[in-house]
């Protein structure tokens, strides 16, 4: 769906021809070294509420049972979102594999989808796994700041302004949103260790996990997850690599 026909000239000559699986807590920039990924491969970038909002829009089955869940302001129950992962990945835009950003949250999911993915024939996905510093994390979610103005993002930390709580552009005030402040930063990090490290050491165990630092720079990163990413070459029959 997000993928760019602007990439394919840089693409690379090997397919990816399987799925790509980012974790990260927020703040580590997986949502934007997914759809890196996705657009050096020309592979659709997949994530569980665009899907979900597509079948709403579209008023499909899916959509119809998932709507008055969603208005409900109750969470979508996990059969339905995987019956939805198991139509997305079986549409043509991914037989040269996809990047899932945010799926799956749970070992459960997970299970779920080294099946699917073995059935339709991509076998092991690979894990990017990125890893930060509990501490940065922190300054760089808690040190955002906002222009009330023009909605410009700075960092007090990182990307300070002229003048402090002003504006470059407008010279509009600078905010914290709410939820950057860091007793909400800090429980956020805290669910998300929780619900994911279970997670971590499930695809440890299956040997697919790879362990990027989330640190460096936006480029640094996707070089790293570049190299973590060895795609089969063309030719190789899909199917035949078995776990
Ligand atoms: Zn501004």
């Amino acid at each position: 769906m997000k993928t760019s026909r602007m990439a394919a000239a840089k693409r690379p000559r090997v397919d990816l021809n399987r799925a790509v699986i980012f974790l990260g807590p927020p703040g580590s920039g997986k949502g934007t070294q997914a759809k890196v990924l996705a657009d050096r491969y020309g592979v659709p970038h997949l994530s569980t509420g665009d899907m979900l909002r597509e079948h709403v829009s579209r008023n499909t089955p899916l959509g119809a049972e998932a709507k008055p869940i969603m208005e409900r302001g109750e969470l979508v129950p996990d059969s339905l979102v995987l019956k939805m992962v198991a139509q997305r990945i079986a549409r043509l835009d991914c037989k040269r594999g996809f990047v899932f950003d945010g799926f799956p949250r749970t070992v459960a999911q997970a299970r779920y989808l080294d099946d699917l993915l073995e059935r339709r024939g991509f076998g092991r996905p690979s894990v990017i796994h990125l890893v930060i510093d509990p501490a940065l994390l922190l300054r760089r979610l808690t040190g955002r700041r906002m222009c009330k103005v023009g909605g410009e993002i700075y960092n007090i930390y990182d990307r300070p302004t002229k003048v402090e709580g002003r504006c470059d552009n407008d010279g509009g005030e600078l905010v914290q949103r709410p939820d950057d402040r860091e007793e909400v930063v800090a429980s956020r990090l805290e669910a998300y260790e929780k619900q994911t490290a279970p997670l971590v050491a499930y695809y440890r165990q299956r040997g697919v996990l790879h362990d990027v630092d989330a640190a460096k720079s936006v480029e640094e990163v996707g070089q790293q997850v570049r190299r973590s990413v060895q795609p089969a070459r063309r030719g190789i029959r899909r199917g035949k690599v078995r776990s």
